[in-house]
């Protein structure tokens, strides 16, 4: 996305430069960005943004009373924001520093596919020259990667003490990574300074002018991390605006303020980035990290004093607690701030894509992530249950399309008459108030038992046709048997007794373990009478031990995940013995199939 010459948002920039230059301002005041070669990009929305902003405070200075009433300053609902930040992810570099969190190359060109699907301004892809696989990303990158919205961006540091640019190692793999924009990183605190670096103040400061110099000659975008900006500035202000300030001269797209130890605390925030702003042109960016459980509303106090660059990581992912949650940043600023953020008709994408993503990088996701969890817009209790069917803002803080998320209703044995009844109306069941209290009453002696129904729709969905007096006719077992032999190997071995169409059947199967070989079995006796079940296929097989309510010991409850390419479902057993609370979630498992199956020959 390099395009030649000036544009019309390079135009608004240099009039934007010509009314902030005005009078009364030294010219070495001006934001130096776009000087030197030539603007050789478009600027972004959240570039764009900051200048407006720069434009109406010098406004305000001047003419008080002309302000534009769309700014609604004296709003006392939203503060006077920018209107349009630039999202930039840095799930690909920092939020791989995760313990447990490995990504191979494949994976973090698929992860940089769904964030620029999910349309965020910036990508930082890695460490190119850090480490072989993210020098291969880079390497693959322009090949096999066609971003359609976000710009690819190479992560490193400045200059090493002592070294001049051109002979920096780290500086000449950047330059080679061949993307349009690099962030590199430098200390601003004092103390990181002295005690890690080991060198002086001074020189630290020259690290960074003639790195963003060199990498601006290479006609290199250039963002600055400003590491241990907050607490930095805290220790020793002079010398951590002493780092912007030389990068700013030296051409910085962007000075990014970096949390790095995640502890600095919203109130904070905003005087710091208020004191940055009011001292430099440049635009100014924010990096918070959650060790304080603040970094999301750090971002966002950043962004109400006027930061127009945010960084963070989908799903909050990252070292110790973790970056910024931009599943979380991107919505509080689009929906409830009214900043922009990415295109607007992409935010339904953030749960499909948060949870893509949780899917590459093999972690569980969380199903009480705000905004896209699983479980954020569910309800349980039956009180509120029949409230939000009247109205589904009273429990509920955004409409869940709004992300791409959705309404769930929960039954457990907390659940009153109404959650029940919605479910059987969502099934298309009709139940009395007999059938409603029998079900009520099987729920609680249950789950009381170890059963969990809020985890398997299908076996809960099995429950409540039968509370109408429907019973499962696709067969009727006899018994069943699994033998386990260690012979030379271990094999296994499953019969199972029952009839089926009219005639007993007998099958046996073997599987590499008991759940598999009665699966085989129950398919081999049945499945020539119900073709449809080639296409169910069990996904996942979940055992957890439970302390019996009964205090006779403990008992096994067993979670089937099954699927037919269209639907999904999760059925349960419970019992003493792990292969008959196998069995039954098994058998709901086939029963659920054939009775979803688009047509069966019964
Ligand atoms: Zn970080």
């Amino acid at each position: 996305m390099s395009g030649d010459g000036p544009t019309l948002a390079d135009e608004s920039y240099a009039a934007a430069k010509a009314g902030i230059g005005g009078p009364g301002h030294g010219h070495g005041h001006t934001h130096r960005h776009g000087d030197g070669p030539e603007h050789s990009h478009p600027l972004t929305a959240g570039q764009e943004a900051h200048v407006r902003g720069r434009m109406l405070h010098e406004h305000e200075h001047e003419h008080e009373h002309e302000r534009p009433p769309s700014r609604g300053g004296h709003d006392f609902a939203l503060p006077d924001l920018p209107t349009a930040v630039d999202v930039f992810d840095t799930t690909l570099r920092d939020g791989s520093q995760q313990e447990g969190l490995s990504l191979t190359v494949d994976d973090k060109l698929r992860v940089a596919e769904q964030l620029d699907h999910l349309g965020v301004t910036f990508i930082e892809g890695g460490w190119p020259g850090a480490n072989p696989k993210d020098a291969e990303f880079f390497a693959r990158a322009p090949k096999e990667l066609s971003l359609t919205r976000a710009t690819l961006v190479a992560f490193g540091s400045t200059r090493r003490a002592g070294v001049r640019a051109e002979d920096d190692e780290t500086l000449r793999h950047l330059v080679e990574a061949q993307t349009e924009a690099v962030c590199i990183v430098a200390k601003s605190s004092e103390m990181h300074v002295v005690d890690a670096l080991r060198t002086t103040l001074d020189e630290a400061v020259a690290m960074v002018a003639d790195s963003v110099a060199f990498l601006r000659a290479n006609d290199l975008r250039v963002f600055l991390d400003a590491e241990h900006f907050f607490d930095g500035y805290k220790a020793n202000p002079e010398f951590t605006l002493r780092i912007l300030q030389a990068a700013e001269e030296a051409g910085a797209e962007t000075l990014v303020l970096c949390d790095t130890n995640g502890g600095t605390l919203p109130h904070e925030v905003q005087g710091i980035v208020t004191t940055v702003l009011d001292r430099f042109e440049t635009q100014v960016g924010v990096h918070f990290h959650n060790d304080s459980g603040c970094a999301v509303a750090n971002s966002l106090a950043g962004v109400t004093v006027g930061a127009t660059h945010v960084q963070g990581c989908v799903n909050g992912y990252g070292e110790r607690a973790g970056n910024a949650d931009l599943a979380a940043v991107v919505p509080d600023l689009s929906l409830k701030l009214r900043v922009s953020t990415i295109p607007a008709d992409r935010l339904p994408l953030l749960t499909p894509v948060s949870h893509h993503i949780a899917e590459l990088v093999n972690i569980a996701p969380n199903p009480q992530q705000p905004f896209v969890g699983a479980s954020v817009f569910a309800h349980k209790a039956g009180l509120h249950t029949s409230a939000i069917a009247r109205r589904s803002d009273a429990y509920e803080h955004i409409s869940p399309d709004l992300v791409g998320n959705g309404t769930r209703f929960v039954v457990s044995e907390m659940a009153g008459r109404s959650t029940l009844a919605m479910k059987a109306e969502e099934l298309g069941l009709e139940l009395d108030s007999d059938a409603m209290t029998s079900v009520l009453d099987s729920l609680k002696r249950l789950e009381y038992e170890g059963y969990h129904f809020e985890v398997a729709d299908g076996s809960l969905e099995l429950l409540l046709r039968r509370s109408t007096g429907w019973t499962q006719e696709f067969f009727d077992l006899e018994s069943y048997r699994v033998i386990a032999d260690q012979g030379d190997e271990l094999s296994t071995e499953a019969t199972v007794k029952l009839r089926v169409g009219g005639s007993r059947v007998v099958a046996t199967a073997e599987g590499n373990g008991p759940v598999n070989a009665l699966d085989g079995a129950l398919r081999a006796a049945i499945g020539s009478n119900y073709p449809a079940l080639e296409g169910v296929h069990l996904v996942d097989y979940r055992v957890r031990v439970l302390d019996s309510a009964k205090g006779t010991g403990s008992v096994t409850r067993v979670l089937i995940d099954s699927t037919d390419g269209d639907r999904t479902w999760t059925t349960i057993g419970v019992s003493e013995n792990i292969i008959a609370a196998s069995w039954q979630a098994l058998c709901d498992s086939v029963v659920y199939g054939l009775l979803h199956a688009p047509a069966f020959d019964a």
